[in-house]
């Protein structure tokens, strides 16, 4: 969570993005209308130049394949110019640099920046030191604020497939909940929703933070804590899976944690319809005995998790429209048809 103390003020124009406590629901309805815009640049069936001269810096200080690549993806299809780093061993950061100095710096060199750092609240520290909207691509245990907005984006497609609404939906959200930042913002933002019952398992050494819970039950939802993941699926329209953050734990607590979290055999154990949304933030910890979702699910016709990664970048290509201040009209006005050819003509089989 963000350390600020002050309300974040709503995201938009010129602001920071550091928490998804900066979304109302017209604030939401208003970025993923941006997002459904750029569907077809973003699975390349036209090309937009809107963000053309625009440099993003995209500083990651901790390992990221997704977020990183799908805001960087997403700068680059809107016809902006991305500068990169990676890793504290590759930055000035390990030569004792500080985070508001190298915030300056590259702000200078930018027009937007994505943060992701390892400690809670450092992004916010960049952002205080920046002259460009800063977004938080997650910060430690803390927030991860675009993965919880995909989340969302994808929670209200996938229900409305199958003529449902995100309001009144039951949620089955599993596995690390203590340290799964993903889990925090998700909770955060769907409770601006209406009517949610998040129904969680998590083993009794990663339970979700108390704060989380509370937020969402001071905004009239409902958190119902499960002894298995079997009661946790009872009733759920979705489920939501994530890792165990070994990273953010020490070894002894790590090791105590085993087995596989979901898979088919507790998905039929307990009688849930195979059309279930299935979700996962990724990455999915697929070695053997790793407490995560198995590959054992791939196959049902419910699981989203790609989808998540494929709506990420829309996502994240709205959230650089709107921090840039670009209209839906502005992009209108700069798409194109490509000229070249996106698809594979034939397919391993
Ligand atoms: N990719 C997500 C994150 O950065 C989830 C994870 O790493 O488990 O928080």
């Amino acid at each position: 969570m963000s350390t600020a103390s002050a309300p974040l003020p709503q995201f938009g124009p010129g602001r920071h993005l550091l928490s998804v406590s900066q979304f109302n629901r017209e604030g939401l309805e208003a970025l993923f209308a941006l997002a459904d815009l750029v569907e077809p640049i973003a699975q390349r069936r036209s090309v937009c130049t809107v963000l053309d001269g625009a440099v993003l810096g995209s500083l990651f200080f901790e390992p990221s394949t997704r977020t990183r690549l799908s805001f960087e993806s997403a700068f680059l299809r809107l016809g902006g110019e991305v500068t990169t780093t990676t890793g504290v061993t590759f930055s000035s950061m390990a030569k004792g640099e500080s985070i508001e100095d190298t915030s300056r710096v590259i702000s200078g060199y930018s027009d937007v920046m994505v943060v992701r750092h390892p400690d809670e609240g450092s992004v916010a520290q960049f952002a205080s030191a920046s002259t460009v909207p800063v977004l938080n691509a997650g910060d430690g245990a803390g927030e991860h604020p675009s993965q919880a907005l995909l989340d969302t984006y994808t929670l209200i497609r996938e229900l409305g497939a199958r003529g449902r609404d995100l309001d009144g939906a039951t949620i089955a959200v599993v596995g690390d909940l203590r340290f799964g930042r993903t889990v925090h913002s998700l909770i955060k933002l769907l409770s601006i929703h209406d009517g949610i019952t998040f129904r969680l398992y998590s083993p009794p050494s990663l339970h979700l933070p108390d704060a989380i819970a509370e937020h969402a039950r001071a905004h009239g939802n409902t958190i119902i804590v499960c002894d298995s993941v079997v009661e946790a699926l009872e009733g759920a329209d979705v489920v939501y899976a994530t890792r165990v953050q070994r990273e953010r734990m020490t070894e002894e607590l790590h090791s105590s944690v085993r087995g596989s979290l979901l898979d088919r055999e507790r998905l039929e154990q307990a009688g849930v319809d195979q059309h279930i949304i299935i979700m996962h933030p990724l990455p999915r910890d697929s070695r053997h005995d790793a407490f995560d979702l198995s590959n054992d699910v791939d196959d049902l016709p419910g699981l989203s998790i790609f989808k998540q990664t494929d709506n990420g970048l829309l996502v994240r290509m709205a959230l650089f429209l709107t921090a840039l201040g670009c209209s839906a009209d502005s992009v209108r006005a700069t798409l194109k048809q490509r000229p070249w050819k996106a698809e594979l003509d034939w397919e391993l089989g």
